[in-house]
């Protein structure tokens, strides 16, 4: 575990990963809840009903196109509290090197420092026009 973070900078951290989670999670409630879609009309009812837990779980394993990237944003929320509780939050997932508190304050959910990112995006962008 090399986390530079100080205990009160990741709780500061973890609260607002918190914040997020719950604003998220409502926020795709209200999708499906309002959604014209024929399966997200049939699931309003199990999702007013659930609680947020289970929510969660439900709503991962949906693959709704309306609520794409709000539920890719949960995920990603829900990855970094879960590297929270394993002590892994702030390390760089390429490098294994601290990721800046400043990075993580501004990116919550970053996975990777400002190098090894770029160096990711790149990678992706040229497989990506590899494989067109
Ligand atoms: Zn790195």
């Amino acid at each position: 575990m090399t986390s530079q973070l100080m205990p009160q900078q990741q709780a500061t951290l973890k609260t607002a990963l918190l914040n997020r989670f719950q604003s998220l999670l409502a926020e795709v409630r209200q999708d499906l809840i309002t959604s014209d879609e024929d399966r997200a009309a049939l699931l309003a009812d199990r999702v007013r009903d659930v609680g947020d837990e289970s929510l969660a779980d439900l709503i991962v394993d949906l693959d709704l196109a309306d609520t794409d990237r709000d539920l890719e944003e949960l995920r990603d929320v829900e990855a970094a509290l879960g590297r929270i509780s394993v002590g892994t939050y702030g390390t760089c997932l390429k490098c294994g090197g601290p990721i800046p508190v400043e990075r993580l304050t501004a990116y919550l959910t970053a996975k990777r420092c400002q190098p090894c990112q770029r160096m990711h995006e790149q990678n992706f962008v040229q497989k990506g026009r590899a494989s067109l």
